[in-house]
């Protein structure tokens, strides 16, 4: 049972990680000397008694899913110690910071939040009772109040070792599953924020086209010492790996050499596999047990209007690279936009299938639907109101398909991954092809040979879920 602290760091859902988004921040607050409890809520309880005593309760929100539990976890603080601060940092914090900051939230940081947290910490340590008039923080930079927005941090900081004290071990966490073995994982970040500008993706609104290395001496240490806590296997995080592509292969380079053994992943875009290709038989013998890339749709209209920078002749030319390179890929989609048709499902399923991935492709992967979260770079693009209106609650723009047999699909579509044994399967795939042809109203295309080709089954992490 955690002791009582200062400050407590929340965490709900990281993608079957072990929280960075607690590590980090734990880190350069314990260096600024405070006392920090780091819980993460998918693993453990609300520590009731720490909750009610702190004075600065501080929530990840990474990513939508992890907001909304946040926003849950401080209905529940609040209850608990009405005069508490709360924080809100992370990507979609900034990005929902109005609704934050009307319900839940006494302030809300986002970009690299670290100094921010720490001059916050600073400042309600210094200022006394959070109710007291003085310890509004209006004025520190980077920090959002009901007072005053700021934007993300832009700041670089040169970040310490994350320190993982008092964090669940890894073996509560998502494994790594290679030729039915299960092997401890770690997570690590060498970078932060990208320097593609997708229109739906939620790091362009804080980010802007930027990014953040971090010392190589940081991330080295940081594996190290997951390795020394039982890891086999490294996730790099990075939003793109391949952003960096001399830092990565620095990293990848040590990785290795220190640890022959350790198994990796990352996940870049289809243009860097191209961009970098001669990269990739080096990553393989150096490691790499599977890549994620973010192919998204097969369709052209909707890629341009994604801005994704590549098209379905690309997402070919990139999967002969990685065959060449006997790289697995798993392939991330986005199957429901606005744009995207019934015929354009379908396409998607046929190319999935044609080209031996369907054991590769989570069936969570094919229910995703859009998300539109507040300063999404698509609304700048789109008349009023043709994405729907904001549901500030659910964080997202509520737009609805102009063929409503398509959200019709993606409801359906995800009960069956809700069901799938294991995260998906070929049978999850199967019952999907069957349900969106039966509901486009056109047979089932007959498989040849080719129709039924199967890659081996790739290495994977035992959590499907990415966005
Ligand atoms: S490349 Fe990936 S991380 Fe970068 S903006 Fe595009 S979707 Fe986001």
């Amino acid at each position: 049972m955690p002791l009582s602290a200062d400050i407590l760091l929340l965490a709900c859902y990281e993608m079957g990680h072990q929280p960075l988004s607690l590590a980090w921040p734990a880190a350069v607050l314990r260096q600024a000397g405070h006392t920090v409890t780091p819980v993460d809520l998918s693993v453990t309880a609300l520590p009731r008694k720490t909750a009610t005593q702190a004075r600065f309760v501080a929530i990840a929100a990474p990513m939508h899913t992890a907001l909304r539990l946040g926003v849950r976890a401080a209905e529940d603080v609040r209850a608990l110690n009405p005069t508490a601060h709360i924080c809100f940092y992370g990507l979609y914090a900034w990005l929902n910071a109005d609704y934050l900051l009307s319900t839940v939230a006494d302030s809300v940081i986002s970009g690299e939040y670290e100094e921010p947290l720490v001059a916050l910490a600073n400042h309600l340590k210094e200022s006394g009772h959070p109710d007291s008039p003085d310890s509004d923080p209006v004025a520190i930079p980077g920090v959002s109040t009901r007072a005053g927005r700021a934007r993300p941090h832009m700041s670089r900081l040169s970040l310490p070792v994350p320190d993982r004290a008092g964090l669940p071990d890894l073996s509560h966490y998502a494994r790594y599953l290679e030729n039915e073995r299960y092997a401890l994982s770690g997570y690590v970040e060498s970078s932060r924020g990208c320097l593609h500008n997708c229109r739906h993706c939620p790091i362009v609104p804080v980010y802007g086209g930027r990014f953040f290395v971090v010392p190589f001496e940081t991330v080295m240490a940081d594996i190290h010492q997951q390795v020394a806590a039982g890891a086999e296997h490294i996730t790099f995080g990075d939003p793109d790996f391949l952003n960096g592509p001399g830092h990565a292969m620095k990293l990848a380079r040590a990785l290795h050499a220190a640890h022959p053994n350790l198994t990796f992943d990352f996940t870049t875009k289809v243009e860097h596999i191209i961009q970098h290709r001669a990269l990739m038989p080096e990553l393989r013998a150096l490691g790499a047990g599977f890549i994620v890339s973010a192919f998204e749709s097969v369709s052209d209209e909707v890629l341009r209007r994604l801005q994704k920078g590549h098209t379905p002749a690309d997402m070919d030319l990139a999967l002969e690279i990685l065959d060449a390179a006997r790289l697995p890929v798993q392939p991330t989609w986005l199957p429901f936009t606005p744009w995207t048709s019934m015929d354009d499902y379908l396409a998607m399923l046929a190319w999935i299938r044609e080209r031996g991935l369907a054991a590769h492709v989570p069936a969570v992967q094919l229910s995703i639907r859009l998300l539109i979260p507040p300063n999404s770079a698509l609304l700048a693009e789109s008349p009023p109101g043709a994405l729907g209106e904001l549901d500030p609650a659910r964080f997202s723009y509520t737009w609805r398909h102009p063929d409503p047999r398509m959200d019709e699909l993606q409801a359906r579509v995800t009960v069956i991954a809700e069901g799938a044994a294991d995260g998906g399967s070929l049978a999850a795939f199967n019952a999907i092809e069957r349900l969106a042809y039966g509901m486009a109203n056109r047979p089932q295309p007959v498989r040849g040979p080719r129709g039924v080709r199967l890659r081996p089954t790739p290495p994977r992490l035992t959590e499907d879920w990415f966005c």
